[in-house]
C-alpha cells in the first residue's frame, strides 16, 4: 500500500480527491467561529463567543409532554414526508408572529418554511446569484451569510455601519459605483435589527431610505430578522423592512432564538414569483422539512403561553446584557470601545490602535476566555481590531468573569 492511501485511511489531511471538486467547493472552508467551538466550549474557558440561546430557560417537561402527545394524536401526519412549502398550520401561525413587528398583509401562501433561517439564506442565494454575481452587505456581517455567499461564488462587498445601523449615503454610493463598474449587485442582505455580530439597529428614519435607495437601484432587498423579536428596551419590537416594501424584500425570520434551534424551523416570507422559485430549490434541496417539527413548533406557540416565555427571555438577556456593558465599563483598559444593543445577543468591541484581535485569541484562551476576532464578519480582511462577545449563553456572574478576564488580556497586550 502506498504511503498516499495509508493516510488517507487513517484519517491524515491528504484528500484523495483533490482536483476532482466543483470550483464551488473551494468556498468551503470553517469559519473562524466553527473552528473556536470545540475550544470554547471547554468548561474551563468563559465562552463569549457562540451565539447560543439559552434554551435550557424552556420549560423541557412540557416540550416533552407536547411531544408525547403529537404522537399520539397525530403521528401518522407528523411522521409522515410533508410538502417542500411547509405545513399551512405552521404558515399561518408564522404570518401572526410577523404581525408583531407591522407585517400584517402577509399570506400564509408566500411563507416558506426551512430548515433555520440559514436554509432560507441558501435558497434565496440560490436562486438568484450566479458565480461572479455581487451582492452587498453590511459590514461586519453575520459570518455564515459570507460562507453561504462564498459557496456561492458571489462577489462580496461590503457597505459602512455605524450604530444605527447602514449608513443610506454609503450604500446609494456603492449601488451606483457598481452600476458604473458593470456589476450592478443583485441582493443586500442585511441584518437591520439587533445585527449580528455588530448589534446595531436601523434607526427608523434611516429605514425608509434603504427600502427607497434598494426599490430604485432594483436590487433585491434580504431582510434577515431572527432577533427581532428579542428587544430588551421597551415594550415594543421594530418595523421590519419588510412591513413597508412587500413587493421588494425577501424576508427571513427564525424560532431559533424565540424558541429552540435544535428545531430548525425557520422561514422566508417572499413575494408570489420569488416564493414559487424557492419552494421549488427547498424541494430539490430536501424534497420536505420535517414535519414533525414543524407541528412541534406550532402546537408549542398555539398552546404555550408563549408571549409569556418571551417575556422571561428578554428579561433573562437584558440582565445578562446588562451583566456585559457593566463589566466592560468596569473593567475594560481606556481606548476599547464597544456598541450598546437594543436587543439580540450580541456587543462588538473595537481595540486600540495597533491591537490585533485574531493574535491575541490564543493568549485569551490560556487565560480562560473566548471571543470571535472580528475578522470573521468581513469579507476583505477587515475587523482585526473588532471583536465580537456574546451574552446570550453563560449567566450573569461568568459574563462579568469573562469580561474581567479579557480586560486584563488587553491590558497586558498594551503593555507588550
Ligand atoms: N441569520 C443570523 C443573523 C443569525 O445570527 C443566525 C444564527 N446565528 C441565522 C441567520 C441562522 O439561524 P437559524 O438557521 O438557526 O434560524
Amino acid at each position: 500500500m502506498q504511503s498516499g492511501e495509508q493516510s488517507s485511511r487513517s484519517g491524515s489531511r491528504v484528500d484523495p480527491w483533490r482536483g476532482r471538486y466543483a470550483a464551488r467547493a473551494a468556498g468551503m472552508v470553517a469559519s473562524e467561529v466553527r473552528a473556536l467551538f470545540a475550544v470554547a466550549s471547554r468548561p474551563e474557558i468563559v465562552s463569549l463567543a457562540g451565539g447560543m440561546p439559552n434554551v435550557s430557560a424552556l420549560p423541557m417537561d412540557t416540550v416533552g409532554a407536547l411531544m408525547t402527545e403529537l404522537v399520539a394524536e397525530r403521528g401518522a401526519v407528523a411522521l409522515q414526508y410533508g410538502s417542500a412549502q411547509g405545513d399551512p398550520g405552521l404558515r399561518e401561525t408564522i404570518c401572526e408572529v410577523m404581525a408583531a413587528e407591522g407585517i400584517d398583509d402577509a399570506s400564509p401562501d408566500d411563507v416558506v418554511v426551512t430548515v433555520g433561517s440559514q436554509q432560507a439564506l441558501d435558497l434565496v442565494t440560490r436562486v438568484f446569484v450566479d458565480p461572479g454575481d455581487t451582492v452587498v452587505t453590511e459590514a461586519p456581517t453575520y459570518v455564515t451569510a459570507l460562507g453561504v455567499f462564498a459557496v456561492y461564488q458571489a462577489d462580496v462587498v461590503h457597505v459602512a455601519m455605524d450604530e444605527d445601523g447602514v449608513v443610506p449615503e454609503a450604500l446609494a454610493e456603492t449601488f451606483a459605483r457598481l452600476e458604473r463598474e458593470g456589476r450592478p449587485a443583485k441582493l443586500f442582505y442585511t441584518v437591520p435589527t439587533f445585527q449580528n455580530p455588530a448589534g446595531a439597529t436601523l434607526s427608523a428614519e434611516r429605514r425608509h431610505r434603504v427600502v427607497e435607495i434598494c426599490r430604485r437601484a432594483r436590487v433585491l432587498l434580504l431582510e434577515d430578522n431572527p432577533y427581532g423579536l428579542l428587544h430588551l428596551d421597551g415594550d415594543e419590537p421594530m418595523r421590519a423592512l419588510r412591513a413597508d416594501a412587500p413587493d421588494d424584500v425577501v424576508y427571513l425570520g427564525s424560532f431559533s432564538k424565540t424558541l429552540a434551534p435544535g428545531l430548525r424551523v425557520g422561514w422566508a416570507l417572499a413575494p408570489s414569483a420569488v416564493r414559487e422559485k424557492l419552494v421549488l430549490a427547498a424541494e430539490s434541496a430536501m424534497l420536505s422539512h420535517s414535519v414533525f417539527n414543524q407541528l412541534a413548533v406550532d402546537r408549542y406557540l398555539r398552546t404555550q403561553p408563549w408571549p409569556e416565555q418571551m417575556r422571561d427571555f428578554r428579561a433573562m438577556y437584558r440582565e445578562r446584557r446588562g451583566a456585559m456593558l457593566d463589566a466592560l465599563e468596569k473593567y475594560m483598559p481606556p481606548g476599547v470601545t464597544w456598541t450598546r444593543p437594543a436587543g439580540g445577543f450580541f456587543v462588538w468591541v473595537t481595540l486600540p490602535e495597533g491591537l490585533d484581535s485574531k493574535a491575541m485569541l490564543p493568549r485569551a484562551i490560556q487565560s480562560r476566555v473566548a471571543y470571535v476576532p472580528g475578522t470573521g464578519f468581513f469579507a476583505d480582511g477587515g475587523g482585526r481590531q473588532a471583536m465580537r462577545l456574546s451574552y446570550c449563553y453563560p449567566p450573569p456572574e461568568r459574563i462579568r468573569d469573562g469580561v474581567r478576564l479579557l480586560a486584563d488580556v488587553i491590558g497586558a497586550e498594551l503593555r507588550m
